[in-house]
């Protein structure tokens, strides 16, 4: 028998979006053909030129360890990328280099927590942040937001109220997975406040940055001030905007203090992101941003169908995206826990959607749907479940 692994990996619990993915594929092999609005990936190729620069890379050797804070000029370039998106000046020192966002953040979770520590984390939250932080011997304390007409708000004063002497600093993500949310300047301003208020840090992911539609707009909290930028961490990649999910090509942007201390430590963690996927990433950053506009666009026409299709399903309020490639309905309390709900649409008309408790109890009465997924499956999805919905209709 082997020895035990860590107190702290104890902790840890397995993916629901995994899960469900396992089931579906069990069920696809006995020959039901699922539609999956679970997965949280573009459906996109790589563009060719991206592809190209990679395949380049790899002809010119360029296969060796890098710095660790990443390539000097894909570092140029993402400083300028940010100063440019977020009218705020970005230097090359802030920046570094990771395998993905998750890279991003766990360096940035290693780097400011200690044992002890609690941080607030905003729910509905991705699932991976609570884990994160457990991690490093933190806890991860969550922060139910407001829901008006199923539209989630962040609720400053729930926020306050949650702060204790150990509270150290604040996780939210804008555009927000999954609610689909933008973060308004009200929202961003009242979490800046309470961050300068109680000395926290914020630890902003914005992997969503360009998913953001007609009307809404990204704001990053860094930009709301000098005294802010100085305690946020900006955590973002490729993944999402260039569909390079597997390429595992990130980045933090901290202040110049922290960012030295984050190279660090992925020195001793990963010694540096991918060689390969930081010469593309060159490419992507310098050619990409008509490819990043048109995927957007598609999502966009995506969203307004499947908002639609909920909608029309009796019991359902689906608000509207503003941003990312989610929706997230909220459904009638008398259908059950959302987990009955997913399981019952996966067994009864193969459709995967990830049931909202995944994301935190408040949540229980929501489904997440994916709309990284063409718009055939989209429809074939939608059809599939005005049919099994209501279930408590249906099982009757
Ligand atoms: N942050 C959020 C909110 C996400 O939804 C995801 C992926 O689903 C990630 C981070 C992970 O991104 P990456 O592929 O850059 O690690």
């Amino acid at each position: 028998m082997s020895p035990h692994v860590s107190k702290l990996a104890q902790l840890i619990g397995a993916s629901t979006v995994v899960s469900m993915r396992r089931r579906a594929d069990a069920l696809a092999s006995a020959g039901v053909k699922i539609i999956d609005f679970g997965v949280g990936e573009p459906d996109f190729d790589v563009p060719e030129p991206i592809k190209e620069a990679a395949i380049k890379a790899i002809r010119d050797n360029q296969s060796h360890y890098v710095d660790p804070r990443g390539l000097p000029e894909l570092r140029e370039l993402i400083a300028h990328h940010e100063t440019r998106q977020h009218s705020r000046l970005v230097n090359p020192n802030q920046i570094v280099v990771t395998p993905g966002t998750l890279g991003a953040l766990s360096l940035v979770t290693r780097a400011v927590l200690n044992q002890g520590d609690e941080v607030l984390v905003i729910e509905p939250r991705w699932g991976p942040y609570r884990s994160l932080v457990t991690l490093t011997g933190a806890t991860p304390v969550g922060v139910p937001m407001r829901t008006q007409a199923g539209r989630f708000e962040v609720d400053a004063e729930r926020l306050a109220a949650s702060v204790t002497k150990r509270t150290k600093a604040i996780i939210l993500n804008t555009p927000w997975n999954p609610t689909g949310r933008v973060l308004s300047l009200t929202e961003l301003t009242a979490v800046a406040e309470l961050a300068k208020h109680h000395d926290l840090w914020i630890i902003a992911d914005e992997v969503y940055s360009n998913m953001v539609f007609v009307g809404a707009e990204h704001i990053s909290i860094a930009s709301l001030g000098d005294d802010i930028a100085e305690r946020t961490v900006i955590t973002t990649s490729l993944s999402k905007s260039f569909a390079m999910t597997g390429w595992r090509l990130g980045y933090c942007v901290a202040p110049p203090e922290l960012a030295t201390v984050l190279g660090r430590i992925n020195h001793y963690s990963t010694r540096c992101a991918s060689s390969i996927a930081q010469h593309a990433a060159v490419t992507a950053l310098s050619d990409g941003a008509l490819f990043v506009n048109e995927m957007c666009q598609e999502y966009q026409r995506r969203r307004d169908v499947i908002t639609v299709g909920l909608n029309q399903i009796a019991g359902v309020v689906c608000p509207i995206p503003e941003g990312t490639f989610y929706a997230f309905p909220q459904i009638p309390e008398d259908w059950g826990d959302s987990e009955e709900v997913a399981n019952y649409l996966l067994e009864e008309s193969g459709v995967i959607v990830t049931p909202g408790s995944a994301y935190g109890a408040d949540s229980c009465n929501h489904l997440r749907l994916s709309f990284a997924t063409s718009m055939a499956a989209i429809e074939d999805g939608l059809i599939r479940l005005q049919n099994a919905l209501p279930m408590h209709q249906n099982k009757g």
